[in-house]
């Protein structure tokens, strides 16, 4: 199924883990930095399947996932 990794650059510190947690390579670390100054992650490519693997990884709660119906998908 096809989603859509939403992420809040100015809540992001750039810890990395939604990086590393994606099994398809679909987010990056931008050479931008956010207000306070974090590198923030951003999506890159178009390999999201919504498995909302970074959202519950995330521990700034930056990040929400919507699948094709576009409905927020809350981490269990
Ligand atoms: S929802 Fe899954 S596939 Fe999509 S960006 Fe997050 S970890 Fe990657
Ligand atoms: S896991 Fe959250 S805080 Fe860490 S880089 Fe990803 S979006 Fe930013």
């Amino acid at each position: 199924m096809a989603g859509k990794a939403k992420i809040d650059a100015e809540r992001c510190k750039g810890c990395g883990l939604c990086v590393e947690v994606c099994p398809n390579k679909n987010i990056e670390i931008s050479q931008d930095t956010n207000k306070m100054g974090y590198f923030f992650a951003e999506p890159c490519g178009n390999g999201c399947t919504g498995c909302a693997l970074c959202a519950l990884v995330c521990p700034e709660v930056a990040i929400e996932v919507y699948h094709e119906t576009t409905q927020p998908t809350a981490p269990d």
